[in-house]
């Protein structure tokens, strides 16, 4: 019997010694909490967008950013904000917080992005904002929405969880004409601080007001405190705030990621065009390209067996589990979520494009950590899978 290749999981990160140098320079330095590399970070972050004009925010998680921007466009009772069904639980959640109501549309099966057509079709009155998600790294329809989203006096927030760096139009995600972008560096993404998200804007009003509401509603923070030349022990709390700052040690992580996101970006797009060589002859819908001249962020690989497979979805999961390949699902669409179906009175008939790819898509582990031969050897147990 040949011998056994270890486990090749879902998703690793994929951390240097300069990002570790970097944590340790933190810990030793007296500042772990939101401080000066927090600051270079933002700054750094702002840089890599390449437009000075936009103000970026680290906060503890895209979660917490995304809460932030919808507070900061005073979305509350009695609003409605329509999002995709196809994503992660996060981006709807946040509506919630703030008490207003979720109204979630189907994807267009073509990207498995936001269908801005049923965007259009969801506006009512009550329409505060729409949040946009760029799935698997690929943008969404951004010129479209923008332009739906201006026609009806509506705010944008986009979730580039998935979307660093991504390209619409040639302008990188974050440098759009939407009100706020607000990506994530949850341990999958394509850049990791374990833990954390940053929030972009131009609009000098909304970063002044998640500035605030990020660390507790205090009108200055820790770094002003207790860092400016002259000593300044005053602070003014103006709102209820909320404690979703990122620390510094977090941010040692991000400011060396960040360096590597255009060489990571490269090398998952490397990994997938040796997925789709690879699989090109199998009975499976490969996952949408970015039109010529744009960048996908490559976050995800997913796949969705062709009408008339016969083995189940679940079963191509199990066997590659039992070759020893970790896969996932992206995502359990929300309007199949029971907090979202029962609290919607959703019905899979509602969102027929997200539930059809539910049912027949599943993701394949994609990360720069990963050797050509890993993917050859996915692509051999897809094969096998499939037979
Ligand atoms: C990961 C993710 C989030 C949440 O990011 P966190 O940083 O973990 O809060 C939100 N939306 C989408 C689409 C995601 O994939």
């Amino acid at each position: 019997m040949a011998a056994e290749l270890p486990f090749l999981p879902f998703a690793l990160p994929d951390i240097g010694d300069e990002d570790i140098a970097e944590v340790v320079d933190t810990l030793k330095s007296g500042w772990v909490t939101t401080g000066p590399k927090t600051r270079r970070f933002e700054a750094d972050f702002t840089a890599f967008l390449g437009d000075p004009s936009l103000q970026s925010m680290a906060v503890n998680s895209a979660t917490a950013g995304l809460h932030l921007a919808l507070e900061a466009l005073g979305v509350g009772p009695g609003d409605e904000v329509i999002t995709t069904t196809h994503t992660f639980t996060a981006t709807a959640e946040v509506v919630r917080y703030l008490g207003a109501d979720v109204v979630l549309v189907d994807v267009d099966p073509a990207t498995l992005c936001i269908d801005v057509a049923a965007v259009e079709a969801a506006i009512t009155p009550r329409t505060k904002a729409v949040i946009p998600v760029h799935y698997a790294g690929l943008a969404a329809d951004m010129p479209a929405l923008l332009a739906l989203a201006r026609r009806h006096g509506l705010k944008v927030v986009e979730d580039a969880a998935h979307a660093l760096p991504t390209t619409s139009g040639g302008r990188l995600v974050g440098t759009l004409d939407s009100d706020i972008t607000v990506f994530s560096f949850y341990a999958n993404k394509t850049i990791t601080t374990g833990e954390g998200g940053m929030v972009v804007t131009r609009d000098p009003a909304i970063a002044k007001r998640i500035q605030v509401m990020r660390l507790h509603g205090i009108s200055r923070d820790a770094f002003d405190r207790f860092q400016s030349k002259t000593p300044s022990w005053y602070y003014e709390v103006i709102a209820p705030g909320f404690k979703y700052n990122l620390t510094d040690i977090a941010s040692a992580l991000g400011i060396h990621q960040l360096r590597k996101a255009r060489r990571f970006q490269e090398r998952r797009a490397e990994l997938a065009a040796l997925y789709d060589a690879a699989l090109a002859d199998l009975p499976l819908v490969l996952p949408p390209k970015a039109p010529e001249g744009e960048t996908h962020s490559w976050h995800l690989y997913v796949l969705r067996l062709a009408d008339g497979v016969a083995v189940p979805r679940d079963t191509v999961i199990e066997r590659l589990f039992a070759a020893g390949i970790g896969c996932s699902v992206h995502y359990i669409p929300l309007h199949l979520q029971p907090y979202w179906r029962d609290r919607g009175n959703l019905k899979p008939e509602q969102f027929p494009q997200s539930q059809h790819v539910y049912e027949r898509s599943f993701s394949l582990p994609l990360y720069t950590r990963m050797t050509d031969a890993d993917v050859a050897r996915v692509a051999t147990a897809l094969r096998a899978a499939l037979a």
